[in-house]
């Protein structure tokens, strides 16, 4: 495990520069400004809220995710020897990235597992820290149904690595306020996911809330239908729709709750002002 170790360890400290860069840039070239309701002591507050999360997600995986996911790559050894290197790599990382498509999806889709999900969408503004907001439920529920498909495929430890390092790089830049030049975001997006994709997935209109589900490659929402017609605009309301946002406890029970309040029928007006969207 030592070299495991290290390994997760260069992977924490790059990510954690990645989100201090984009934190950064992103209050320098906002795309969208602040509101008064997240200035102050409010923004301070939701900070709070998503460092949270962030927190019990962080002490979870060395304890649970890391080892068992070692375990599980160690578990079978029949991939041969020329199945191996860089373009294995690549190979895994797209079957990874396909899986999670349906695990975000079976997220939105199974009432259970939108109940620790939602915690995720109720944020009501995205930046990076958005990207690191997770009810730990959902951290270890990810990290399980992941087991079948890394010891069926004899998925080595090194592809997980980088898939999930690649997960948070891509997570940290899609939550991200960052104002991109339009043609640089439109020639990123052809690839990759980008704010202006992921944004309307936060938006808080539940037809948008269940579409574009992709995390890495933007290659999976076109090709299994589920791409909004939605295009982001600025002032797009976030949240999930007729649902308030709550403290760090309340974040922490919403899963466990007997009677999850229905959904639907915002207070506030929804979509875009001429009522397109
Ligand atoms: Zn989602």
């Amino acid at each position: 495990m030592e070299g495991v170790d290290t390994l997760v360890l260069i992977k924490g400290l790059a990510l954690a520069a990645w989100l201090a860069l984009l934190f950064v840039l992103e209050r320098l070239r906002p795309m969208v400004l602040r509101p008064d309701g997240d200035r102050g002591r409010a923004g301070l507050s939701r900070l709070a809220r998503n460092g949270g999360l962030w927190l019990a997600n962080t002490a979870l995986s060395p304890l649970v995710v890391v080892p068992v996911s070692v375990w599980a790559a160690g578990l079978t050894t029949w991939r041969p020897e020329a199945w191996s290197g860089g373009w294995a790599i690549a190979v895994d990382v797209l079957i990874l990235d396909a899986w999670i498509y349906w695990w975000h999806r079976a997220n939105h889709e199974i009432a259970f597992l939108w109940r620790f999900h939602e915690v995720h969408h109720l944020d009501r503004f995205l930046d990076t820290t958005s990207a690191v907001r997770f009810h730990f439920g959902e951290v270890l529920l990810g990290a399980a149904v992941r087991l079948p498909v890394i010891v069926a495929l004899d998925i080595p430890w090194a592809s997980i690595l980088v898939f999930e390092t690649l997960v948070l790089v891509s997570a940290l830049f899609h939550h991200s306020n960052l104002r991109l030049p339009p043609r640089l975001e439109r020639a990123l997006a052809r690839v990759v996911v980008t704010p202006s994709i992921h944004w309307v997935h936060h938006h808080r209109v539940r037809r948008d809330t269940d579409s574009n589900y992709a995390t890495v490659l933007s290659i999976w929402d076109p090709l299994f239908g589920s791409r909004s017609r939605t295009a982001r605009w600025p002032a797009m309301p976030i949240g999930v729709e007729g649902r308030e946002e709550r403290g760090l406890l309340g974040l922490f029970a919403r899963p466990f709750e007997a009677e999850p309040q229905a959904a639907g029928g915002g207070s506030e007006p929804l979509g875009r002002p001429d009522g397109s969207a």
